[in-house]
C-alpha cells in the first residue's frame, strides 16, 4: 500500500543507452547519478507530502535555508545488486530506514514512515533499473537525504520545513586493482565524536569535522584515520567512515573483537550482519573495549591476527599497517587475511544471490 502518491515525471533527456554503457564499463565511485531522483517535502504542520519522481538535476534553495547555516542535514547509503536472473535487490532497506530515524531524532528532525522510505527507493531503482550494473561485483549506490529548507537565520529552534531526497550513483569495486591492506593514521590532534555528541547520527557535520584528521593521516603517508575517543585518546572508535574488527587467532577458534555501540560510534549495518553472519562461520564475536596499547601489544604477540574496517561501500578494508606520532606497527603480511575475506564472501554472497538469504535481509525490487 502507498503511504503517499508520488508524481511522476519522466526524464525526457536521459543518457543515451551507448553514453550509459560507457559509464558502467566503469563507474568509478559516486561520479556518475542515474536519470531520475526522489524529492518529497515535509512541513511541520502538513507532515510529509508532494512526493515526487523527477529528472535528475540541480534544486533551488533559498539562501537563508537553515541547512546551509546550521547543518541541520543527515543521509543513508546503501546499494541495490542485480541478481543473475537479472531480478534486483536491496540489502536491509528497513535497517536503513529505521537508523535514518534515530539519526532524525537526535538532528531534531521530522522522522519519515519507514514504508515510504522503502517505497521512494524501490520506485528510483524500478525506473533506472538499466543502471544497476551487471557486471560481477558491482552495485547501484543509493543515497537518501535529508535537510532543513525552511528560511531562518534564527539559532534557537529547528526548522519546520525539510527536503527528503534520493539520487543513485553506480559504483564499481571499491577498490579497483583488488583489495589491498591500507595504513592507517592514529589520530591524536582530533576526534570525530565526542560523548553527548552527534557521533551516532549519519550527519553530514561528522564528515565535515572529520577532513582536517584525514587530510594529516594524507601528510603522514596514511590512507585513512583511526578516530581514537574523544576523552582519554586511546580507545579505538572507528577507521575513517568505517567500523572497524579485530580479529584474534587463526586456527580452529578464531574470534572477533569489535568496539561496542557507545554513542559515538555510528551503528554500521555492515558491522551489524557481520556479527550476526560471523557465528554461523564458527567465528566467536564480542564487542567491547580495545585501546591503542592493547591493539599494538596485540599484533605483537601475533595473537591479534588481522583488523579490518567494514561498511556498505568497500565492504571490508583490511588494515595493513598503522602509524602515529611516537609508534608504527604492522598487521598480518599485508595481505587480506583469510577471516577478513571468509566474511566478506559471505556478505557479497548474500548480496548476490549466490547464499541463502537465512536472516531475510534481501529486499525484492523487480
Ligand atoms: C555509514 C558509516 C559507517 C558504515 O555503516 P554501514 O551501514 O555499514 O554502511 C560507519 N561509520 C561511519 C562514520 C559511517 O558514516
Amino acid at each position: 500500500m502507498s503511504t503517499l502518491d508520488f508524481e511522476i515525471t519522466r526524464n525526457e533527456n536521459p543518457v543515451s543507452a551507448e553514453d550509459r554503457a560507457g559509464i558502467l564499463a566503469d563507474p568509478g565511485w559516486g561520479q556518475h547519478f542515474t536519470d531520475h531522483m526522489i524529492t518529497i517535502r515535509y512541513h511541520k504542520d502538513k507532515g510529509w507530502h508532494d512526493a515526487k519522481l523527477e529528472p535528475y538535476g540541480p534544486i533551488t534553495l533559498d539562501p537563508a535555508s537553515q541547512v546551509l547555516h546550521y547543518a541541520q542535514e543527515l543521509f543513508e547509503g546503501l546499494k541495490a545488486y542485480r541478481q543473475a536472473d537479472g531480478s534486483i535487490v536491496t540489502f536491509r532497506p528497513y535497517a536503513n530506514a529505521a537508523r535514518m530515524n534515530a539519526s532524525a531524532q537526535r538532528m531534531a528532525m521530522p522522522e519519515i514512515p519507514e514504508e515510504l522510505f522503502v517505497e521512494a527507493i524501490d520506485l528510483l531503482v524500478s525506473t533506472d533499473r538499466d543502471w544497476v550494473p551487471t557486471t560481477e561485483g558491482h552495485s547501484l549506490y543509493l543515497r537518501p537525504f535529508m535537510f532543513a529548507t525552511t528560511r531562518l537565520l534564527g539559532v534557537n529552534q529547528p526548522a519546520n520545513e525539510y527536503l527528503f531526497m534520493i539520487i543513485a550513483s553506480p559504483s564499481g569495486n571499491y577498490y579497483s586493482r583488488g583489495i589491498k591492506p591500507v595504513t592507517v593514521w592514529l589520530s591524536q590532534d582530533y576526534t570525530r565524536a565526542a560523548p553527548g555528541g552527534t557521533g551516532a547520527a549519519k550527519t553530514g557535520g561528522n564528515y565535515a569535522a572529520s577532513f582536517a584528521g584525514q587530510a594529516q593521516a594524507v601528510e603522514n603517508g596514511c590512507d585513512q584515520v583511526v578516530w581514537l575517543d574523544a576523552v582519554e585518546h586511546r580507545w579505538v572508535e572507528e577507521v575513517g567512515s568505517m567500523n572497524l574488527m579485530f580479529v584474534y587467532g587463526s586456527g580452529p577458534q578464531p574470534r572477533i573483537l569489535t568496539p561496542a555501540l557507545t554513542g559515538t560510534l555510528l551503528p554500521g549495518i555492515t558491522r551489524d550482519s557481520m556479527l550476526r553472519l560471523a557465528p554461523d562461520l564458527g567465528i566467536q564475536v564480542e564487542e567491547g573495549k580495545i585501546n591503542i596499547d592493547e591493539w599494538q601489544h596485540g599484533c605483537e604477540s601475533g595473537e591479534l591476527t588481522e583488523v579490518f574496517g567494514c561498511g556498505t561501500a568497500a565492504i571490508i578494508s583490511p588494515v595493513g599497517a598503522v602509524k602515529g606520532a611516537d609508534r608504527a606497527w604492522a598487521i598480518g603480511d599485508g595481505e587480506p587475511g583469510p577471516i577478513s575475506m571468509r566474511l566478506r564472501e559471505e556478505l557479497i554472497g548474500i548480496q548476490f544471490g549466490r547464499r541463502p538469504d537465512t536472516y531475510g535481509w534481501i529486499h525484492k525490487i523487480a
